[in-house]
């Protein structure tokens, strides 16, 4: 069979090892060349001499080396190649005209690689990497498919194409004002920043905006290009609730006149948004296959159970289950951490949070706009920020995550595992056996935690947080920067923690998903008075109790798929949506 050698570059350092790939790889001992010295004085592995035994994979001290069994592509099919060891991408999504086309698969199989292609930023090399591509290469190979037109476009300098970038943060550096930087972009910059509620903000600084404002500032200055297909790199992160669910509209609008291509973790948005989705399999940093597309309804259905009929292709050994959430009986539900009611005052924003009662074996999700509070709560329940009135519970052991993770260790996860031996606050044991597998940190536990990627550090933290015996974990928006499949996972994982230590959770996210999988009731968060300066806790409630509530803030309604359970967003005005609005139940109606 043959093999793909993904050598990760900025994870391997042949001068501070012992070459132990080299050393102890089987044919190089037999005296063959299957790993040898590059140009760049790092190990180059022939995919073909390579017998796939794994022990230069094991050996790497920087977990820099992965080898893999081809994809079950044909090799003609590779779009793009990153170098002999590096990344391919097999495929592309194809863009329509008109109406918005999804793109749904795992951090770092190329989907941002493909949207750049799409846009003509980045000009395939068909496999050969050796060599630059060339646009009527391009065309040439694509030949007779529906892309070859488009790429013949790219080649004629005659594709007009917006992209918004994934990393928002990085605009930071513009020195515009939020008004300078969208108008750059030559459209109605006024029509865009109204769009996505930024009017009355233009004269501040980009590098002021908060991370939920810089996105919105990217797409505004997106939709304010004029183009003929729009690429949307993962448009909801940093958003809240309130802004997944606006942009999705924004965005609809936008696909009815023109072609739009969205990269999207947040499943029940993505769902909302696109008309189909191409799905993507591989393995990070390995190689990525684009799927052919499927109508969104089936996209989202066939990535749930894991396995694409079309292809024959099983992508995750598990589907993934949605339930009811029938309430649990009254009898069955102790409690176990109560909290009084709490306010805190800051010079310009004022909290209060009712008291409540947190249920054994439960973990509640706490929801809401931006800006209302929610971490705020979570830091003093944590005794990291002191109540102006009221107290947090006495005597209760709490293992926070916070929302903003800076790794100030340079060790690395093994080095912090071994540190933590005997100590009798966490459970090693479970971190070692199921916290660290589940969480898919293996490939990564040499690796130096201020040199993980968002995605390996979010999970890094997650896993050390639920290892830490604790009465109340409190886990601060651990979907961020995590793809749908590392959503889905943690989410199962959280509640299965929760629930077998008998402890408690409090879990502040806005992926809806994500939300009904982990989460047994929800505190609502809201702002309070006409100025944004205050916020209100309420809760906790039953689920669909709590969903009602905050979905009445935004007047959007979900109903549930009859076949997975999954919840979906009612198109706005839809029979559906109208009947359930009248009825005050804005979510889960529709299964009697
Ligand atoms: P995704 O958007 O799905 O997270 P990307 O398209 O950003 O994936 O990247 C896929 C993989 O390609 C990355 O894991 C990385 O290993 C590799 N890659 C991306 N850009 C480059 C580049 N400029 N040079 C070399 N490798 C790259
Ligand atoms: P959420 O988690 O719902 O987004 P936060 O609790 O982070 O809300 O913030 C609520 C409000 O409190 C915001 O308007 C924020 O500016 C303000 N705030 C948060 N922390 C501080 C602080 N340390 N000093 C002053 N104001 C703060």
């Amino acid at each position: 069979m043959a093999r793909i050698a993904i050598l990760l570059n900025d994870r391997c350092h042949p001068k501070e090892c012992q070459w132990e790939c080299q050393s102890y790889c089987p044919p190089v001992r037999m005296g063959q060349e299957c790993i040898i010295e590059g140009p760049i004085g790092k190990p180059i592995i022939s995919e073909t001499l390579c017998i796939g035994c794994g022990i230069c994979v094991h050996k790497c001290p920087f977990d820099a080396i992965k080898i893999l069994n081809t994809p079950e592509a044909d090799e003609t099919e590779i779009v793009h190649r990153y170098g002999y060891n590096g990344f391919r991408l097999y495929r592309l999504p194809l863009p329509a005209p008109k109406g918005i086309v999804g793109l749904l698969g795992p951090n770092g199989t190329g989907k941002s690689t493909a949207l750049r292609i799409l846009a003509g930023v980045e000009v395939p090399n068909l496999g050969d990497y050796e060599h630059p591509g060339a646009w009527e290469r391009a065309v040439e190979h694509f030949r007779g498919t529906a892309l070859q037109s488009h790429f013949q476009r790219i080649a004629r300098g005659e594709l007009r194409a917006a992209i918004k970038p994934q990393y928002v943060d990085r605009l930071a550096d513009s020195g515009q004002s939020l008004g300078e930087f969208v108008e750059a972009a030559g459209g109605d910059a006024l029509a865009a920043l109204a769009s996505v509620s930024l009017v009355g903000k233009e004269t501040r600084p980009v590098a002021e905006l908060s991370g939920g404002e810089l996105q919105l500032a990217a797409i505004a200055r997106t939709l304010a290009t004029e183009a003929d297909l729009y690429l949307f790199d993962e448009p909801s992160s940093y958003l809240d609730i309130v802004h997944r669910l606006q942009i999705a509209r924004v965005l609809r609008r936008l696909g009815q006149t023109k072609g739009v291509l969205v990269v999207e973790h947040d499943l029940a948005l993505l769902d909302y948004l696109a008309d189909k989705s191409h799905l993507l399999y591989g393995e990070e940093a390995a190689f990525g296959v684009i799927s052919h597309p499927l109508p969104m309804r089936t996209a989202i259905n066939t990535y749930l159970t894991g396995y694409l009929r079309d292809e024959n292709v099983r992508f995750r050994t598990e589907a993934i289950r949605f339930t009811a959430h029938p309430p649990k009986p009254a009898t069955l539900r102790a409690t176990k951490v109560e909290f009084g009611p709490m306010e805190k005052q800051y010079p310009a924003f004022h909290l209060r949070v009712d008291g409540g009662a947190l249920p054994k074996g439960e973990t509640i999700g706490i929801v809401g706009p931006n800006a209302t509070g929610k971490t705020t709560f979570v830091k003093m329940l944590a005794g990291v920020e002191p109540p102006t009135s009221g107290s947090p519970p006495p005597d209760v052991t709490v293992s926070y995550k916070p929302q903003y993770l800076k790794a100030t260790q340079a060790a690395s996860l093994r080095e912090r595992l071994v540190a933590l031996g005997s100590d009798t606050q966490f459970d090693v044991v479970a971190l070692e056996r199921e916290l660290i597998p589940a969480l898919r940190l293996d490939s990564v536990m040499d690796v130096a935690l201020p040199d993980l990627s968002g995605g390996e550090l979010q999970r890094a933290a997650v896993a050390l947080s639920l290892a830490r015996r604790a009465t109340l974990y409190l886990l601060d928006e651990p979907s961020a920067y995590l793809d749908s499949d590392e959503r889905m996972n943690m989410a199962r994982l959280i509640r299965r923690r929760v629930e077998h230590e008998s402890a408690t959770a409090l879990v502040v996210d806005h992926d809806v998903y994500f939300l009904d999988l982990a989460c047994d009731g929800l505190m609502v968060f809201a702002p309070e008075g006409p100025d944004g300066r205050a916020g209100r806790g309420e809760g906790p409630f039953a689920m669909r109790e709590g969903m009602n509530r905050l979905l009445r803030q935004v007047e959007v309604t979900f109903r549930r798929d009859p076949e997975t359970l999954r919840p979906r967003i009612n198109q706005e005005d839809s029979v559906l949506d109208r009947e359930q609005r009248a009825k005050g139940e804005y979510y889960y109606e529709a299964l009697a």
